[in-house]
């Protein structure tokens, strides 16, 4: 593929979400009416709010909870008095009530829906467009001089007239060069950038990857070079450290040239600066051919708009409340804005740019921190202003509703024969998928970013999430994977030694990620049916920590026992806690008694070291693994 500054084009940005809705359609309302207890004589429609607990609608319903309960575990929700529902489901348990439901209000949040798609898709063509800075996002392999590129850009080029104002790390900031400006984030690293494009947004128009030129292309390079191309993000490389003795620029270009990053002098199409973050060499070079790329590919927005665009950092800061700082992509932000992000809304009572001055307006690229939001909006929420502000709260209330219906789902228990009746009735091919994720947060932006592969275009596999949850993966999850023909999708978790011998045993499909592009692209391989041979982990066995001790140099080693398979000294160690990963690395010392050993097999004890992890505490997991290249269907 083409990674061609020229032939960058941002993809319409879909919107998130949208798609799955509360329960599971609602069938036997007749049934329910000999069921039906007292019955009031003369009955008007209920009017449902968006979410109630369960006793809350009892009290509209003007009957006990038990019932409301008795009622909602026909529908497969097992539920207690303070459980939150949404409407959808309070719905279902009215009608099979008898009770008629008011029609919900919806249509204003369609049409402001609606206008915001609109305003996405006018941005290209809109005749008031004006040219905007580009948004420089830097990545690279660690210690390559991320940081260091950033803090000397911003040094060397703090806009004229505001050096010596106080540097604020507000997650973005603006410099100015040759009379123009450029917007870095300044979370270096691919992560950031890949966790916001898993929740629909993409804040970067050019990325900058960082070489350095004594070390030359390394793993995360790579990872970095796969991470742009996908995104279709123009790129620029940044050939660093070049005041070393042993730089070596060229080998740098030959080794980007092997993974298809084409020096443009050498017939390419990526433009390749040398530079020095500690010498501030060739940093002027760089921003020149930065707007150089930023100006083929047409960088606009109309700033003559209500703003909008996406959330680069959030926090709640203890004086000031929840504050985010937003990169405005479209449009203009004024203070007094009415502005939805994510799931939370505000009216901005205040900004501040990146040197902490307060400001009255933000154009397009400008990052700002704001403060008037009601709640922490997440990194990758988009933000939009409205002139309406209960056309703000209705759409803050329907996506919180999605949220919380998202979260119920994640909490229901499944039952295994209405999920195999399903099966057995099910008609199109479809990939099913149990997905399970260290925490919460990664879980929402998981399941959206799966669930949109399911609106992409000729794809004749449809993803079906059968069921989605933080935590570890159990035994129960793979006997429910058995049962419903499932592949698990753990991220950041682990199955423990129970789930993995079913797994083994049932020959169930468990697939480990760690970095959120990665599951989604392999997900949406197998879909395509295009997905290539990879390695595998393989695991060789299970131990558990039975007590610590810290050597004098400071190193902590573990008594182990080993509870599964075997430990082989070269193997790779995970470290689980409660299921979740917390370290992975490689062994550092194994012994028996006072002697190193090879090898320990299921039933002995030994002495354990591992590599750069030295928390290791009594009660932990250990899994030991190695990788094998296995042949994907
Ligand atoms: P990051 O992990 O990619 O963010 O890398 P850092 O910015 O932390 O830099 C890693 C190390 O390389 C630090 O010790 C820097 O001082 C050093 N470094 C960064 N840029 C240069 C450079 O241009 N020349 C030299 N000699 N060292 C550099």
């Amino acid at each position: 593929m083409a990674n061609t500054y020229q032939g960058a084009r941002r993809g319409g940005s879909s919107r998130p979400g949208g798609g799955r809705r509360g329960g599971k359609g609602g069938r036997g309302g007749a049934r329910t009416v000999a069921m039906r207890q007292v019955r009031p004589v003369e009955r008007t429609p209920v009017t449902l709010p968006s979410v109630m607990s369960v006793a809350e609608l009892a009290e509209l319903l003007q009957t006990t909870g038990i019932e409301i309960i008795k009622e909602l575990m026909k529908l497969n929700i097992m539920a207690n008095l303070n459980q939150q529902i949404d409407y959808n489901t309070a719905v279902q348990v009215a009608t099979s009530l008898g009770w008629e439901t008011n029609e919900h209000v919806s249509e204003v949040v369609q049409a402001a829906a609606a206008d915001f798609t609109a305003r996405q898709a006018e941005a290209g063509t809109d005749p008031d467009s004006r040219a905007r800075p580009p948004v420089v996002t830097i990545m690279g392999h660690v210690d390559h001089g991320k940081t260091k590129l950033l803090d000397a850009i911003r040094e060397a080029n703090v806009a004229e007239g505001e050096a010596g104002g106080i540097t604020q790390h507000i997650g973005a900031y603006q410099v100015e060069t040759a009379g123009r400006k450029v917007t870095f984030l300044d979370t270096p690293g691919h992560e950031a950038f890949t966790a916001m494009r898993a929740r629909g947004a993409q804040a970067t128009d050019i990325a900058v990857l960082v070489v350095a030129a004594d070390d030359g292309v390394m793993p995360t390079t790579r990872e970095a070079v796969a991470h742009i191309k996908s995104a279709n993000v123009p790129m620029v490389v940044a050939i660093n450290k070049i005041d070393l003795p042993a730089a070596n620029p060229d080998r740098v270009k030959q080794q980007l040239s092997e993974i298809e990053v084409m020096p443009e002098e050498w017939g390419g199409d990526v433009p390749m600066v040398e530079v020095s973050a500690r010498e501030k060499l060739g940093l002027d070079d760089l921003l020149e051919v930065v707007l150089l790329v930023a100006d083929v590919n047409e960088l606009k927005a109309n700033p003559s708009k209500p703003a909008n665009g996406v959330v680069i950092e959030a926090k709640v800061d203890r004086n000031r409340g929840p504050v985010a700082t937003v990169l405005v992509q479209s449009g203009t932000l004024n203070l007094r804005d009415v502005v939805v992000a994510g799931s939370t809304s505000g009216r901005i009572k205040a900004m501040f740019d990146d040197r902490g001055k307060r400001v009255r307006r933000a154009e397009p690229s400008f990052p700002v921190e704001i403060l008037g939001l009601l709640e922490v909006p997440q990194a990758g929420d988009t933000f939009q202003v409205f002139d309406d502000e209960r056309v703000a709260r209705t759409l803050v209330e329907q996506r919180q509703l999605q949220r919380r219906a998202d979260a119920l789902i994640g909490d229901r228990t499944v039952s295994l024969t209405d999920l195999y009746s399903q099966v057995q009735a099910g008609t199109a091919a479809e990939l099913r998928v149990i997905l399970k994720t260290d925490v919460q947060g990664s879980l929402g932006a998981i399941q959206n970013a799966l669930l949109k592969l399911n609106d992409e275009t000729d794809q004749s596999v449809q993803l079906a999430i059968q069921l989605a949850g933080a935590g570890a993966i159990t035994e129960s999850d793979v006997s429910l994977a058995a049962v419903t023909r499932s592949i698990i999708i753990g991220f950041n978790v682990r199955p423990d030694v129970a789930a993995k011998r079913a797994a083994d045993t049932a020959g169930i499909d468990i697939r480990f990620y760690n970095i959120i592009y990665h599951l989604i692209d392999e997900v949406k391989l197998a879909m395509t049916g295009l997905l290539a041979p990879v390695y595998q982990d393989i695991t060789d066995g299970y131990a558990e920590v039975r007590n610590t001790f810290k050597l004098p140099g400071g190193d902590v080693v573990a008594g182990c026992y080993v509870l599964d398979g075997r430990i082989v000294r070269s193997s790779k160690a995970r470290v689980l806690r409660s299921g979740t990963v917390v370290s992975e690395g490689s062994i550092k010392s194994l012994k028996r008694f006072k002697d190193d050993v090879r090898e320990v097999a299921a039933g002995y004890e030994c002495g354990l070291g591992l590599d750069n992890f030295n928390d290791l505490q009594v009660g932990d997991q250990i899994e030991f693994y190695h990788r094998e290249e296995v042949a994907r269907a």
